[in-house]
């Protein structure tokens, strides 16, 4: 059976300029993590027997970037599942989507992640560097655009 993991796409709107779209101002959090090859993701982790997912992905966000579930909006109506091998066994990851309510919210790091970024789609999709978390961060990216 696949590995299951949880996590939430975060992004942030900053304050753009008057008739800037709106989306120009958004910014997507990325973790690296501090094992392995040092990649980039955003906050995600194991189910822990009992949780259900989406409880999965807010528990992991608050260890991984300090963000509470009151601090963020979770959009309706995003969910995108990944399905990768991971040391040798598949996992699957399911994502949601959730904005930051105040843009200047302190991320703090566990020692699971050695640095963060928060970063405009087109560099969240170069630090991202595997094709399927491109392709997620467009198609969030996409689905915020048809909402304005
Ligand atoms: P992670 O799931 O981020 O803890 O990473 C576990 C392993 O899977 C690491 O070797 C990563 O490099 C690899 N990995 C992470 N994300 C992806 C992805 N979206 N597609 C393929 N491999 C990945």
């Amino acid at each position: 059976m696949a590995v299951r993991a949880c996590g939430l796409i975060i992004y942030r709107r900053l304050q753009s300029a008057p008739f800037a779209k709106v989306t120009d101002g958004i910014e997507y959090l990325l973790l690296q993590t501090s094992y392995g090859t040092h990649h980039w993701t955003p906050p995600k982790g194991h189910v822990d027997p009992g949780e259900d997912d989406l409880q999965t992905a807010f528990r992991e966000t608050q260890e991984e970037a300090g963000l509470q579930a009151s601090q963020l909006t979770l959009i309706d109506g995003y969910k995108k599942e990944l399905h990768y091998p991971a040391h040798g066994k598949p996992k699957t990851v399911v994502y949601w989507l959730a904005e930051v309510k105040d843009c200047n919210t302190e991320i703090k790091l566990s020692e699971e992640h050695q640095a963060f970024q928060w970063l405009k789609l087109e560099d969240a999709c170069r630090y991202a560097e595997y094709e399927d978390m491109q392709a997620t961060l467009k198609e969030a990216h996409e689905f915020l655009c048809s909402k304005k």
